[in-house]
């Protein structure tokens, strides 16, 4: 997965410590290093980092490690926590309007992965009990629209979009017409993909705060694929500014490349990571729970 190296890393930086009974605070600076640097390496943003090291650093030089029966593992918890904590704590579900329709947007780069979430959203919304629509505001890349009507089609989710060769291309437009569908329909839930583009740019941001303030979403779900590595942590600033998004969902979990940018999302944002995209097939989806998530890198 996308923490692989960092998992390796933190592993074997643990593995050395487990053969010591007391740590001298010597030991702990050195481990402390060596997590800083298997940190920065896998692209965790310096400023995570520097709070992060810190705080364990402090924990584990604190009394309760070496009265600890095996000091080691405290440490390793002592990581566990601090983990769990930049990845968000507890973490939390999605907010729902008390008047439906919920209206939930997506926004990111093109090939981040919105369209493919649109449909693993819906599809998770679905079995919850919920009764989706999915919105076609991506009226700039040619297919998009198809993309996501394909997408709908596989799990059964209706799509609303403008009428092929009616002429609108007005995603604004469009978005707030879906809401009288829905009311009409009776969809509880809105799912609004948007138009991305490769690189941030201002065409973008603006569309997306238009449509914003025309549907005014219950969530703004900033989509970040982890693969991007260091630039993950400047278009999750680029978009904080320009969207104000509420929530990031991480997509691209399965790749191997460093995903450690992504790590530092909640840090650099004060946005809670509320779900992760393991693949490209629609059940590879799951609600994101920090605890979990820093387990597993530390398994
Ligand atoms: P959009 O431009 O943001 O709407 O991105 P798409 O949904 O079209 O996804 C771009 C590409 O990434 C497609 O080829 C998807 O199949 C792929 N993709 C999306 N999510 C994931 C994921 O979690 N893992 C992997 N490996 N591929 C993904």
């Amino acid at each position: 997965m996308a923490f692989g190296s960092l998992s390796d890393r933190l592993t074997e930086t643990f593995r050395s410590l487990r053969s010591k009974g007391r740590l001298s605070p010597s030991d702990i600076d050195k481990t402390v290093r060596e997590i800083r640097r298997a940190l920065l390496d896998s692209d965790v943003a310096l400023e995570v980092v520097k709070s992060f090291t810190q705080a364990v650093r402090e924990r584990a030089l604190g009394d309760d490690v070496n009265k600890a029966l095996n000091p080691a593992q405290q440490v390793v918890s002592i990581v566990m926590e601090e983990l769990e904590a930049i990845l968000g704590g507890t973490g939390r579900g999605l907010t729902f309007s008390k008047t439906p329709p919920t209206v939930i947007m997506l926004a990111g780069l093109q090939g981040a992965g919105k369209t493919t979430l649109a449909g693993k959203l819906a599809k998770y919304l679905k079995a919850e009990g919920h009764t989706p629509v999915l919105v076609a505001c991506d009226l700039q890349r040619p297919g998009a629209v198809d993309q996501l009507q394909i997408v709908g089609g596989q799990v059964e989710v209706p799509v609303f979009a403008p009428e092929p060769g009616s002429g609108v291309g007005d995603p604004v437009k469009v978005a707030k017409d879906s809401l009288r569908f829905a009311t009409d329909k009776l969809h509880d839930v809105v799912i609004v993909d948007t138009a991305g583009r490769t690189g941030v740019d201002e065409d973008m941001m603006a569309q997306a705060r238009a449509i914003r303030d025309a549907v005014t979403p219950d969530e703004v779900l900033f989509v970040l694929d982890a693969m991007i590595g260091q630039d993950a942590v400047h278009t999750a600033r680029a978009f904080g500014d320009g969207v104000d998004f509420t929530g990031v969902v991480l997509t691209k979990l399965d790749g191997d490349q460093k995903g450690g940018a992504a790590l530092s999302v909640k840090g650099i944002t004060d946005r809670d990571i509320l779900f992760a995209s393991t693949g490209e097939k629609l059940d590879d989806f799951e609600v994101f729970h920090p605890d979990r998530m820093a387990k597993r890198i530390l398994d």
